[in-house]
Formats: C-alpha cells, structure tokens, sequence
C-alpha cells in the first residue's frame, strides 16, 4: 500500500470593516440584516460608463493586514480585471489585483498540538472586490417559488485574499493557520471573522502525493467551509477521498468541490478554471496605486500589539504560564482588560487565576463579551486583594464576584454590606471549635479512639458555624491543636 503526503495551500477571503465599499461610497452594511439590494449604486451594479475610485481606508487596512503577516508591501499596486460571467457580478469582471498584489512573501507561526511551531510562508495579500449575493430558492421557502434572488448590497465591499504556500501537512495545521490568520485579523480590528456569514472564508486546496516524494499531485479546491470545525473535517474528508481514488489507480481531478453539510461529504462543483480562462488585463480606469514608504511607515507605527508579542511578553514580564499566556491574548479586548487590571495595581498572577477561573465562567453562563460587563478591572484588583489580604477566604470571594458581576457593585460594599469579611481572629475560632467538639461527644471520642478522618468533619462544622467566613487556614492550625489536647488528655 502506497502512503501518501498531504499537502495543503489556503486561501482565505476576508471582507475588510471600511465605512464604504472598495470603489464607490456605497456603505458596507450585514449581508444578513440590511434589506437586499439597499446599499447600491451604478458603479458597484456595474452600469456602463461609471468609473470606480479607490477606497483609501481599505488600502490602509490591506496594509495592515500585509505587514502583520510579515509581508513586504509593495509599492506599485495594479487592479486587473478578472473577466467571468455570474449573475452576482454585474460588471461581468472582477477588480483583483494579479501580478502586483500589495504583499509578498509573508510568514505566520503556528502552534501545533506537540507545543512546538511550524513557520507557513504566505505568498500573497490581495485587494480584490467581493461580488453579489445569490439565493436559491425552492418550492419549500418562503415564497413557495423556485428561482434565484440576487442581493448586490455585498458587491463591491473591499476584499482581501490571502494565499498561503503549500507549507500545511494536515487538516489540524490548516484549522491552525486559519484559526491564527482570523486572530490577527481580528486584532487589526480589519475583519469580524465571522464565518457563518461568510465574512471570513477559508478555501483549502489539498492534494496528495506518494510519501518521500517530491512533485505535487493534482489538487482540488473546496468551498463553502462555514466553520473551523468543518474545515478540519473537509479537509479529512478530501484526503480520504483522494486516497481511494488514488489506491484505485485512477486520477483526482482538478477540480472545485462543495462541503455538504447534511452529508458530511464534499462533492465535484466546477472543473478549475486556469487562469488563462479568466482574460486577465489591468484595469484601464484605475491609475496605478502608489504606495509610499511614508504611509508603509505610518501604517507600521500604528499596529497594535499582535498575540505572539502578548504572549512573549506577558510570560517574560508578568510571569505567567505559556497557558495563561495563551488564553489572555486569545481576544485583544480581554487582553487590553487584563493589562488594564495591571496599570490598577493588580498582581498578574492571581489576577490572571481569577479571570481564567472564575470571571470567564461568569461571562459565559450569562453570555457576555468582556467589553459588556459590569466588573471592571479597577473592581477585580479590589476584589483580589480582599481575598490576597484575607478580609476575605476564596469561597466568599467566588460569591462577592458573582455578586458584582450581576449588580456592578464594589467587592469592599458587597462585604460590608452582608458582613462577609473572613474571621481570622483565635479567640473567636478557638470558642467555636471548643462549641462544636462539645456538640459532638460520640464524634470526638470516635476520633480519640484512631478515626482520624472525622477530623475532616470538624473542619466542616466549624466553617458551617462561621457561617463560610472563618480563615479555613486559622480553623485548620486551631482544630489541629485542640484535638491533639484531648488525644493527650485521653
Ligand atoms: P488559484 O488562484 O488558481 O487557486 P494558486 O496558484 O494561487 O491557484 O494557488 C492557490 C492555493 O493553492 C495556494 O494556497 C497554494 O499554496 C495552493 N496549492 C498550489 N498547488 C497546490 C497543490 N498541488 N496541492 C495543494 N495546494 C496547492
Ligand atoms: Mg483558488
Ligand atoms: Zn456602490
């Protein structure tokens, strides 16, 4: 039996948040929520004689997106049109750029599961235009009619394509990539990386070839991915498929192929077009654009600080494990959070645990994004250090923060408030466990008698007494001292 390698290469499309589309001053609006065909005009409905402009903010954030993934920009940009016919592209062309896209040679480090990172070369970043919107209806929709309803308010929304070499061994690597690129994206604040809506799309070309060799084989090219987790399974599936027909002797086809969702399966769409095919010619109503090292350098300065540098960062600077690390930078909004937390005096350690452990639960079950809630990270700080100077144990400290989090109150009111502050006082300590031993004789002499884990059960009293806000460190020493007294005494 032959194995074989596979090698993968993707394109991911991303629409970019401009205010306006990428060559008229059409608004970009949700192709799911604005009402179809509201957000158009002659120029993105391709009327005869209407000339485009460029949308400076797009270039902007291509620029963005290209210098993130460590792409040099370059400085003579050309639009070509990419000559098809479809009834969502009323031009009949698509403005892309061909042979001089805005970045090149890129890079981007993935994590694989093993914790060591794999480097995937990008070869371009594009601008392109997005095209219309089609919906095919049948007899069970809502008009009871079959046909085809066109929605152009998504033609002519700015556009990026970025294309990774051939670097991806596996569907794991390309979720990696693609869950990375989104991440970025996400922190240029370019892109919502919305998936379902097909705000981001990811398109992986895979094929195989014989272990140990080096020429690549035929590859297919598969679409409508709406999830990661789709993406990891098509992308499983198209090997799968790829073997059979290989082990049956026969060839894939060069081909683009559709995820089907209720069939878990992919299926043959179109045979891949060359791009002879497409008729490609530089646009002659757009001049070349320019692109000076000024504006490059003015683009790079106002970059934020990306997840990889966070993460280096936050372990080196505030100690933190490669995991909290991690998790902090997952969202650049919890990231600036947490840092916030740090400029109101916070230590990060113990910070970083009650976000990880406690506040993120509490977003979760009340379905909030860190930018909606009521805590802010001023009244974490507090509440940390109520717990860090045992006013508080960490129980009440779990329930004073469910508590600020469903009133926005300050961790110090809600403790004055209901008297939660911790009792570390001996004395106070020392008579309720001297009570509790006293209610429980048959208990106490069990224990005397060798059953040491009923110690276990005074500890529960005493804290059950205290109403939960005893120092369980002080009832601990304490109980250890007075049933030690009476075992001598015995
Ligand atoms: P097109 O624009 O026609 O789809 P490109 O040459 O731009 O073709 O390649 C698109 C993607 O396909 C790139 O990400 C590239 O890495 C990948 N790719 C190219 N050849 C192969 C192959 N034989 N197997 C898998 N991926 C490939
Ligand atoms: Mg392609
Ligand atoms: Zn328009």
């Amino acid at each position: 039996m032959t194995t074989y390698e596979p090698i993968i290469g993707l394109e991911i499309h991303a629409e970019l948040m401009t205010n306006s589309k990428m060559f008229c001053r059409c608004k970009v609006v949700d192709s799911v929520e604005a009402p179809p065909n509201t957000a158009v005009c002659p120029v993105c409905l391709g009327m005869p004689g209407m000339l485009p402009v460029i949308n400076r903010r797009a270039v902007t954030f291509s620029m963005r997106v290209a210098l993130a993934l460590n792409c040099e920009v370059q400085h003579h940009n050309i639009f070509a049109r990419k000559n098809y016919f479809y009834p969502d592209l009323p031009k009949a062309y698509q403005l892309s750029q061909y042979e001089l896209p805005i970045g090149l040679h890129g890079w981007l480090d993935i994590d694989l599961e093993d914790g060591t990172s794999k480097r995937i070369r990008i070869r371009r970043v594009h601008m392109e235009e997005d095209t219309g919107k089609l919906t095919h209806l049948d007899r069970t929709s809502d008009l009871s009619e079959e046909g085809t309803l066109v929605d152009y308010n998504r033609s002519g929304v700015p556009l990026l394509e970025i294309v990774s070499e051939p670097d991806i061994r596996s569907g794991e690597e390309a979720r990696a990539y693609a869950v990375k690129i989104r991440q970025i994206l996400r922190y240029l604040d370019v892109n919502t990386g919305d998936l379902e809506k097909g705000v981001f799309r990811v398109e992986p070309n895979i094929s195989l070839r014989p272990s140990g060799t080096t020429a690549f084989g035929k590859r297919t090219e598969l679409k409508n991915l709406n999830s990661f987790r789709v993406l990891t399974d098509g992308t499983a599936f198209e090997i799968a498929r790829q073997t059979a027909v290989l082990d049956s002797g026969a060839q894939v086809i060069q081909e683009t192929r559709g995820w089907h969702d209720a069939k878990r399966i992919t299926f043959s769409q179109r045979r891949k077009e060359e791009a002879e095919d497409y008729r490609y010619f530089p646009e002659p109503d757009l001049p070349p654009l320019a692109i000076s090292d000024e504006w490059i350098a003015e683009v790079k300065a106002s970059l934020p600080e990306l997840p990889d540098a966070k993460v280096v960062r936050y372990r080196s600077e505030f100690g933190l494990s490669a995991y909290d690390a991690q998790v902090l930078t997952e969202e650049r909004a919890v990231a600036e959070w947490f840092e916030a937390t740090i400029d109101a005096g916070g230590e990060p350690k113990p910070i970083a645990n009650w976000m990880i452990n406690n506040l993120f639960s509490l977003m979760n079950e009340h379905k909030q994004s860190i930018d909606e809630i009521e805590v802010t990270p001023a009244g974490l700080v507090g509440l940390v250090g109520l717990v860090e100077k045992r006013t508080i144990n960490n129980n009440t400290g779990k329930e004073v923060l469910a508590e600020m989090f469903s009133t926005g109150q300050q961790a110090q009111a809600i403790v004055d408030a209901q008297g939660l502050a911790q009792i570390s006082d001996d004395s106070a300590i020392t008579a309720m466990i001297a009570q509790v031993l006293a209610d429980n004789p048959d208990k106490l002499a069990a224990y005397v008698g060798g059953k040491d884990k009923l110690r276990g059960f005074f500890m529960g009293q005493v804290m059950q007494k205290s109403q939960g806000k005893a120092d369980p460190a002080v009832v601990n020493r304490l109980l250890a001292e007075a049933l030690a007294a009476r075992k001598a005494a015995a």
